[in-house]
């Protein structure tokens, strides 16, 4: 690890231009090979700064928000589409003016919506989002076919005489998942949505492709492209978020104190529920840089942050030495979920976000004060 961590700010987000252009790289070469566009789902990465240099490689950005999409089209300017369970009727002209995918999550959404669409200045695409209710989403919290669940349109509740002025379908089951779990679902879409398909312009695979994860099988992802757009003359859409940023950031954070309560607790500069808090919500244990598995190495502790919550707990860690106030520590794939995610419980300030690339190295693109905390309340 060439990155000099002791000269970012602590705490920081730092994000390595370097990695970040290997994964748009392979994503590129996917767009290359099968005539897909993929798109950076902005919840899970909103770094604006580098949108300009992510737009040289993606062809957009998807959205879940008028904010989110007005982002998109300000600061990377290439296609914005946008997905949410419900708009706001006091948003959309705004939603209008900014996107020109607006994907809706059921007909009576479309219904309520459809005539502004017509009138609108400039031609806009519109999509449904179906529900194939198949996926192997284990956990709950990001299962979209769980019983009961409000994403997307069952099979029983389609409705085919509403489709005219759909332009594509979007469907959206997978979670950090690789391209046999895309493949299934894709079957399920097919065998429930298939003779829908034949009138659409496009089809949207949704997030959740692990693509840029070493074991990532690209060649079934290629077929799977390959097969809608030859079976039904479909262009495909893809929009990871994890796999646009995944394992290219860190998260830089100072020891302040070691505490002794049955085992050695290190409190840190840094807080699970503020600054990672998927590490929480997942849950999670992040790796570091130089630590191991608790009782892998030498010195086994705790590390804590510095909120109230007794529960603001990243995780135990093992080190070669006993840590010390002052020291630095490095969480690893920290760009994802995490900036876009973070808060000020507590009065805790936000990280800075800091970049790194070859010619620049360290480049502090923002730092986070008072106002930030003050700005959100009154
Ligand atoms: C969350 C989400 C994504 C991005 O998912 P990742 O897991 O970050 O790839 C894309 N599209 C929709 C509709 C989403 O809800």
């Amino acid at each position: 690890m060439d990155i000099n961590f002791k000269s970012a700010p602590s705490p920081s987000y730092v994000v390595d231009e370097r990695l970040l252009v290997k994964n748009l790289e392979i994503l590129k070469s996917i767009q290359e090979r099968t005539g897909c566009r993929i798109l950076l789902a902005q919840k899970a990465f909103s770094m604006f700064s580098l949108y300009p240099l992510i737009g040289k490689y993606l062809s957009g950005v998807a959205s879940s928000s008028l904010f989110e999409a007005r982002l998109g089209r300000e600061k990377m300017g290439r296609e914005v589409h946008i997905y949410s369970p419900a708009y706001n009727e006091n948003e959309f002209d705004e939603i209008l003016r900014v996107s020109d995918h607006i994907v809706f999550n059921s007909f009576s959404q479309w219904r309520k919506f459809r005539e502004k669409i017509g009138s609108a200045p400039k031609k806009i695409e519109c999509g449904i989002r179906v529900n194939p209710e198949y996926s192997e989403v284990e956990t709950g919290l990001y299962d979209p076919c769980a019983p009961y669940s409000r994403m997307g349109v069952t099979e029983a509740n389609f409705r085919p005489e509403e489709l005219d002025g759909i332009d594509g379908l979007h469907f959206h089951t997978l979670c950090e998942q690789n391209s046999d779990a895309l493949e299934h679902t894709l079957q399920a879409v097919d065998r429930k949505f298939g003779k829908y398909l034949k009138k659409m312009k496009w089809i949207n695979f949704g997030g959740g492709h692990h693509i840029t994860r070493p074991d990532y099988d690209i060649e079934t992802l290629v077929r799977c492209i390959l097969l809608m757009k030859e079976k039904y003359g479909l262009q495909v859409y893809l929009e990871p978020g994890e796999a646009v940023a995944l394992n290219t950031g860190y998260l830089v954070s100072t020891v302040l104190d070691i505490v002794d309560n049955g085992m050695q607790i290190a409190i840190l500069d840094t807080s699970a529920t503020c600054h990672m808090p998927d590490v929480l919500e997942m849950p999670y244990r992040p790796e570091i840089i130089g630590a191991g598995k608790p009782g892998e190495k030498a010195w086994t502790c705790r590390l804590g942050g510095p909120t109230c919550l007794a529960g603001d707990v990243i995780g135990d860690y093992s080190f070669d030495e006993p840590l010390k106030v002052g020291d630095r520590l490095v969480f690893c794939d920290m760009a994802i979920y995490s900036m876009v995610k973070n808060n000020t419980f507590n009065g805790v300030g936000l990280p800075a976000i800091v970049s790194y690339n070859d010619t620049e190295g360290l480049r502090t693109v923002r730092q986070f004060g008072y106002e930030d905390f003050k700005m959100r309340l009154s």
